[in-house]
């Protein structure tokens, strides 16, 4: 079941909102964040050239010079249970973005999911797409009733002050400073969880390092089906599940998040199992097929 929603005081609303399918007896709810269509830089794929870049956005039928950024967080219906993965660009980005993103909440809504059944809510990593709604608006906890799991490793990185003060990179710099802004709103209070154990009833955390630090990935299964929420393991497909040597300008380790990803992508590939991607083109599940130099994500409903 998918659905769309209007409302007349926000500044512009999304085309799509949310998209449920089955995984054995447990229901995920794609639920739609927003698209941020960035201007393609120079140095985006820092081991690439503009130019292959460009032919990789036509070649999947896109404009050469936008990259198209989707932002889809997902919520797991399992039984009584209700588990936000991932919780976009906040609220407050609706305003900050006009229009283009921040709309997890009113789509949550649109779905039939109020935010205060909402019992647990597992982060992939800290940037501040993932982890931004966290916040309403007015910076309270948008999950009141939550338990909030974050990867260990990924606290024990960006919440050291020392590597903060040492960080050279501006980009870095501001992921730091926003995982405080974040955490700090909420107390502090949150979970760390360790990987190659489960978070929650079918959910096992599975390191995949290298976009960041502690950058984690889920398996889920329930009766007997799996789908793998791979977080940010690649960005747009069509970059870099196609061209998977190619590294993001945003990559903490671009050389580790190569190897990850083809590991990973492998994996997946032969075992034919379904992909959940953060920045897939909503609603952001697919098959990936194996080619002689990458892989293809084909989309599928369910
Ligand atoms: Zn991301």
């Amino acid at each position: 079941m998918s659905g769309s929603t209007q409302s007349s005081d926000t500044p512009a609303t999304p085309a799509f909102s949310f998209h449920r399918y089955a995984v054995g007896d447990a229901t995920i709810v794609a639920v739609f964040d927003g698209r941020n269509p960035i201007p393609l830089a120079d140095g985006f794929v820092p081991n690439a050239s503009r130019a292959d870049v460009s032919a990789a956005l036509a070649a999947a039928g896109g404009d050469p010079d936008i990259v198209p950024i989707t932002f889809t967080p997902i919520v797991i219906e399992n039984g009584s249970r209700r588990i936000v993965i991932d919780t976009g660009t906040g609220e407050a980005n609706v305003e900050a973005s006009g229009g283009k993103s921040g709309w997890f909440q009113t789509n949550l809504t649109a779905a039939g999911i109020d935010r205060r059944e909402i019992d647990t809510v597992i982060i992939s990593h800290f940037h501040g797409d993932h982890i931004n709604g966290l916040l309403t608006r007015d910076g309270h906890r948008a999950f009141p009733n939550a338990e909030i799991l974050v990867p260990q490793a990924e606290w024990d990185f960006w919440m050291d002050d020392a590597r903060m003060a040492a960080t050279p990179n501006d980009r870095a710099k501001a992921a730091f400073a926003n995982a405080r802004r974040v955490f700090d709103q909420l107390n502090r209070q949150v979970t760390p969880y360790a990987w190659n154990k489960e978070v929650a009833p079918g959910i096992t955390a599975v390191g995949t390092p290298g976009h960041t630090p502690g950058h984690t990935s889920f398996r889920a299964s329930f009766g007997g089906e799996t789908v793998f929420i791979q977080s940010d393991v690649t960005n747009l497909p069509a970059l870099f599940a196609r061209h998977p040597h190619w590294q993001a300008a945003f990559d903490y380790d671009g050389e580790m998040a190569v190897a990850t990803r083809l590991r990973i992508y492998r994996e997946l590939a032969a075992a034919g199992t379904r992909v959940q991607g953060f920045h897939y083109p909503f609603p952001g599940l697919a098959r990936l097929e194996k080619l002689a130099d990458g892989f293809n994500a084909i989309p599928v409903s369910a």
